[in-house]
């Protein structure tokens, strides 16, 4: 039987997202020396510690450890919002998109989908007409959410600003959907908890860049952590000894977070490697995540995919006219050299 988590060949350089690493030797230390106790009885010290922790880096009275980033969405959006309320969210967000519509159909909650620039903004026009007159024809409009980094990029501190005070002022409550906050907070050179300010609640992943197997973290007051904390259970995310991973993602906040830097200077290699390619576009990446464009002529000369042939010389990415490639702690500056080749080969 083969351990190769894929069937292509050895070595890979798995561009595919930011969720591929492997906790490393030291992460798994961390995890093997973690004190557990049981969580759902709230005596687990490393979760209780890593509530702390989180709360506080970000500025919040209170944080819920969560098994995943799309669970920890889910049940912020039942803890601001009832049955036959609605949220408004960009039409690619992904709290409403890629998160199987749990909203809805776990939460009885309505999503509005509204168009999104290509920086990730909602125009506050656009959010201020969706708001629902209060009318028994309506759903009643509870909140607006929002997600930083939005396709690798950092939302504007401004618009942030404009928006989430807007919203507040006509009585909606705000949510961030930060699962690469770290990032954003990185490649803006500003503390996360700046890049929180006029949320009432956030949400950020421990298993993405961070590097952590699994976890996110959903902050808020202690009110809305303690709604939260109902529909956690009733989600089946009530975990017992979870300290041998909370202990992942208190390490990953030690170690993890300033190292971002280095995974953003790879995604600026990888995007300058390929430059002055016919019929390839690539913007200059502001944090992890690249983006590639293919004309139509690029395409026609891989009749399988372009990804296919890339998967071929060992490099994983997703995507078809525009691939998609992440940076991430596994993934040292000779791969990103290697990747660069194998692209230029496929593509040039
Ligand atoms: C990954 C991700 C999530 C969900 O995290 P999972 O742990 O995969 O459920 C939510 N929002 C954004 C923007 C993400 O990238």
């Amino acid at each position: 039987m083969s351990l190769s988590p894929t069937p292509y060949p050895q070595p890979v350089i798995d561009l595919r997202s930011d969720t591929v690493t492997r906790p490393t030797l030291a992460m798994r230390q961390a995890m093997f020396d973690a004190e557990v106790g049981d969580d759902v009885f709230a005596d687990d010290p490393t979760v209780l510690a890593l509530q702390k922790r989180i709360a506080g880096d970000l500025g919040f009275e209170a944080a819920l450890f969560m098994p995943s980033g799309t669970q920890s969405n889910l049940c912020a959006l039942m803890a601001h919002c009832g049955r036959g309320d609605e949220y408004l969210v960009g039409q690619m967000a992904h709290t409403y998109r890629w998160e199987g519509g749990g909203a809805a159909v776990l939460g009885s909650i309505q999503p509005q989908p509204l168009a999104q620039g290509d920086d990730g903004r909602i125009e506050w026009a656009d959010i201020q007409a969706a708001i629902k007159p209060d009318d028994a024809h309506f759903a009643r409009t509870r909140l607006l959410c929002l997600e930083n980094t939005w396709g690798g990029q950092v939302l504007d501190a401004a618009y942030v600003a404009d928006v989430t005070g807007r919203a507040h002022a006509r009585g909606l409550a705000t949510h961030l959907d930060g699962a690469r906050l770290f990032n954003a907070a990185v490649a803006s050179g500003r503390p996360a908890h700046e890049l929180v300010r006029g949320f009432d609640s956030v949400s950020v992943c421990f298993s993405k860049g961070l590097g952590a197997p699994m976890g996110s973290a959903l902050c808020g007051s202690r009110s809305f952590i303690e709604r939260a904390h109902r529909w956690r259970k009733m989600a089946g995310g009530g975990l017992r000894q979870a300290g041998v991973v909370a202990a992942a993602a208190l390490y990953a906040l030690d170690h993890h977070v300033q190292r971002l830097a280095t995974d953003h200077d790879h995604a600026a290699r990888l995007a300058q490697g390929l430059g002055g390619l016919p019929g390839v576009s690539v913007q200059p990446p502001q944090t992890n995540i690249v983006f590639i464009d293919l004309s139509p002529e690029v395409l026609a000369r891989h009749p399988q995919s372009v990804s296919a042939a890339l998967a071929a010389r060992g490099v994983l990415c997703l995507g078809s006219a525009r691939l998609r490639l992440v940076t991430h702690l596994d993934i040292q500056a000779h791969q990103v050299d290697q990747a660069v080749q194998a692209l230029r080969a496929v593509l040039g």
